[in-house]
């Protein structure tokens, strides 16, 4: 753990320290400097083809890094910024935040919506890449303390902030076409926000949907695998597809978990009530990590409803890409 100065003198020396945000934990690096980039793909061990996203602390910070805007960003940015929204906008060709990007003729985006962060981005005038505070492939941490477990040999240090806020990674919204935004990654703010927003700016011409199909591609992490427990998650179902003769423990929703008999070879992780979401976000990795604590010879997320709501398509996205079949 380190105080607010020495996070900030260690960025400044290129080195890479956790960050505290409203979403998850970032591991972050000041975005411009070659060391610090290559200091967050190795401590995080992340393929190289994954690209950063950076956070910056305001509108005009994000300005002279980036390309073009879209006619509505100016609306975007007073509904959601600072906040857990994250955008796609066009990078110039020759740009300071190229190793950052890995590759990508893009940038991802976010002003994040937590005072320290914040207030280590405004004292080191520099976007901050920051992914999430873990270890490739493993769950995102929510707590200085999961940070610490996972990366604390690895890094400078960790900057606490308590427990974040949402839980849940940001939405990213492609925002390289004029009148359209694709929901590249599901989080806390869904397409019905960010419309009403948009129409009460006078930009009702612009569509807004979820990627589907091959626009999925367009986000590089997609492919790999995320939020995954040590110990291999299999998905089911339904509760009576989780067997009565093994010992293991079953990841199930508040009201899931009352609609069985259940034998005592089973041990229950429950992610909560399904009315009510925004508690499922902010626990949902520290009970996905608890897996690892119990002695069991498997473990079972029983497959939910959680609806369509922006959190529950979230909730659903990260439950089914920590889970195998
Ligand atoms: P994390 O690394 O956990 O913060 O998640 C960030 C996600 O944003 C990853 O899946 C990245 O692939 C994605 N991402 C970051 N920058 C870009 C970009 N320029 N274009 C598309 N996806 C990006
Ligand atoms: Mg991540």
């Amino acid at each position: 753990m380190m105080g607010l100065k020495q996070a900030i003198d260690a960025l400044r020396r290129g080195e890479v320290v956790a960050l505290p945000t409203e979403t998850v934990y970032g591991l972050g690096g000041v975005a411009t400097k070659d060391a610090a980039v290559e200091r967050i793909f190795a401590a995080k061990g992340r393929p190289r083809d994954n690209p950063l996203i950076c956070h910056f602390f305001d509108a005009e910070h994000i300005l002279p890094f980036v390309k073009d805007v879209p006619p509505y960003w100016d609306a975007l940015l007073q509904a959601f910024s600072p906040g857990p929204v994250s955008y796609r906008l066009p990078l110039p060709q020759e740009s300071t935040l190229r190793p950052a990007v890995a590759g990508q003729s893009t940038v991802v985006c976010r002003i994040p919506n937590q005072p320290l962060c914040l207030e280590v981005i405004r004292q080191l005038q520099q976007p901050i890449a920051a992914p999430s505070a873990n270890t490739s492939g493993r769950v995102s941490p929510t707590t200085a303390e999961m940070v610490e477990v996972d990366l604390g040999h690895r890094i400078a240090g960790v900057l606490d902030g308590g427990p974040c806020l949402y839980g849940l990674e940001s939405t990213i919204l492609d925002c390289c076409e004029s009148s359209r935004i694709t929901i590249l990654r599901p989080g806390a703010v869904g397409p019905d926000e960010i419309v009403a927003a948009l129409k009460q700016a006078g930009f009702s011409n612009v569509s807004v949907s979820y990627a589907e199909g091959t626009q999925q591609a367009v986000v590089p992490g997609s492919k790999y695998r995320h939020y995954a427990p040590e110990q291999t998650l299999l998905r089911v179902p339904s509760v009576h597809d989780v067997p009565d003769d093994v010992s293991c423990a079953v990841l199930v929703s508040q009201e899931s978990w009352a609609a069985r008999a259940w034998p005592d070879s089973v041990v229950p992780v429950i992610l909560g009530s399904r009315s009510d979401l925004p508690a499922v976000a902010r626990e949902l990795y520290q009970h996905i990590k608890s897996l690892d604590e119990h002695h069991v010879d498997a473990a079972y997320y029983v497959e939910e409803e959680w609806g369509d709501s922006s959190l529950g398509r979230a909730i659903a996205n990260r439950l089914n890409r920590a889970s195998e079949l």
